[in-house]
């Protein structure tokens, strides 16, 4: 019988596996099997033929962008550790992927943890730093395991700790458990959470983590997927990275395809294809029938982008432009039966009970468009409603110090923008277009 291949399926045809591509296909509590696909062959050049300098030309040249979410340039933050004054020097790895419905971080950890610890052994080298941290949820236990059989396996054949590789380069890693706070992704609430203060992040003016991050200390911070893309950008060599994506967003970008799309899972497609190869190619359309309504990128953070944006190029600028924005890779699909002013209120309920609380207009603004949404979905709201919203989220993202606050009225910015209709028949019509929560209003 004719065997399936992967070509053969519409979900991984239209894709493009780099940080994915061994994930389910490698055992990742073996290292031999990390070593027969070439694996810590990238270490292995680095330290017998690369200077510092090099590895970071390399990263600088392929255009990787951080895959945390905001998309700062890897190369241009490694070459500011490097430069940065202060010993010791640390390397963290963020795994802290707290959004709702996100688990691109958790997959690689579990799948390919090596190319993670291979990749952060690398920015070691490249910035000058002995000791290494992998602050992981603690929601993720799974992850946590694989990872302290992948550093015992990689200490046991001396491509992590002292003498690395007989180079007399010395690394070593520790993983951090992460009390689950959304906000301790942001770099300066991790690195407090790390130094076993609470996790909020530092108030502006704040000099930038590679200069003074753990300790006081310079700190290279980058997202698990950042830190997994090295290991085939040397090896492959950066111009292979920067021939996928587009003029600005170099390479491929991970996604939870999520929601009601028929195919729904862990993605990887070269920065640049758009919302509509997305969701219809690889996700094959809604799964329930109904008219394809919007997308969600990015989380609590991001925005919802409607039909009229589905030719848009999926990447780290045109997203932004759009109010949305890649985030670290969540996209929920909904269908004409999906309320926005709910999905709206839910995204921002998520971000109230995230806040750490310490800037009054993420604090108390989030929770007024929060009781603004709630009456609105329950038939109590105002025509005033509208641009009462508009104005508090300027004021929060005017006014917050760090990522949470700035992106937070993000869901309900653009939903008033694409879809402020559903907002109007609420208030005026105590109704919603969409027909499960018609019903909620009327009763
Ligand atoms: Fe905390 Fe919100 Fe201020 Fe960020 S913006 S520091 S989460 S209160």
């Amino acid at each position: 019988s004719k065997s399936l291949r992967e070509e053969d399926v519409p979900f991984y045809r239209h894709q493009q596996r780099v940080v994915l591509a061994y994930c389910g296909l490698i055992n990742p509590e073996d290292i031999r099997e990390y070593f027969a696909i070439g694996g810590y062959q990238a270490l292995a050049d680095v330290l017998t033929r690369y200077t510092p300098e090099e590895v970071i030309d390399a990263v600088t040249r392929s255009g990787l962008r951080g895959r945390g979410g905001a998309g700062f340039p890897t190369g241009r933050k490694w070459a500011a550790a490097r430069r940065a004054e202060g010993e010791p020097k640390y390397v963290v790895c963020n795994g802290d992927e707290g959004d709702p419905g996100a688990f691109m971080d958790r997959s690689v950890l579990e799948g390919d943890p090596h190319s993670v610890l291979e990749g952060m052994t690398i920015a070691a080298y490249a910035v000058g730093a002995g000791h290494g941290y992998i602050y992981v949820r603690a929601e993720y236990p799974l992850a946590v395991e694989r990872l302290k059989i992948a550093i015992a396996q990689a200490r046991q054949h001396r491509v992590l700790g002292q003498d690395i590789m007989g180079t007399g380069f010395n690394f070593d890693i520790e993983i951090f458990r992460g009390a689950g706070a959304f906000v301790c992704g942001e770099s300066t609430a991790l690195v407090r959470s790390l130094e076993g203060f609470r996790g909020m992040p530092k108030a502006m003016p704040r000099p930038r983590t590679t200069e003074e991050g753990i300790g006081g200390k310079p700190t290279l911070l980058n997202n698990v997927k950042s830190f997994a893309y090295v290991p085939q950008i040397i090896t492959r060599g950066p111009e292979w990275f920067a021939s996928m994506g587009t003029e600005t967003s170099k390479g491929t970008a991970v996604f939870a395809l999520t929601g009601k799309a028929k195919n729904t899972g862990l993605i990887e497609v070269p920065m640049g294809i758009t919302l509509r190869e997305i969701i219809f190619n690889i996700g094959g359309g809604t799964s329930t029938g109904q008219e394809f309504k919007a997308v969600q990128t990015g989380g609590p953070s991001g925005g919802c982008l409607p039909k009229e944006l589905l030719d848009m190029p999926v990447d780290f600028d045109s997203l932004t432009s759009a109010g949305s924005m890649m985030g670290s890779g969540g996209m929920v699909v909904m269908d004409q039966d999906t309320c926005m002013v709910d999905v709206a209120r839910y995204f921002l309920e998520f971000t109230v009970n995230e806040s750490c609380g310490q800037c009054t207009p993420c604090r108390v603004g989030t929770y007024q468009m929060l009781k603004i949404l709630e009456d609105i979905t329950q038939g109590r709201g105002k025509p005033t409603d509208l641009s009462l919203l508009e104005d508090i989220g300027k004021a929060i993202i005017a006014g917050s110090i760090c990522g949470l606050g700035q992106t937070a009225p993000n869901p309900v910015l653009s939903t008033l923008r694409y879809f402020r209709s559903e907002y109007e028949a609420h208030i005026g019509e105590k109704s919603c277009p969409a027909l499960y929560c018609k019903e909620l209003i009327a009763y």
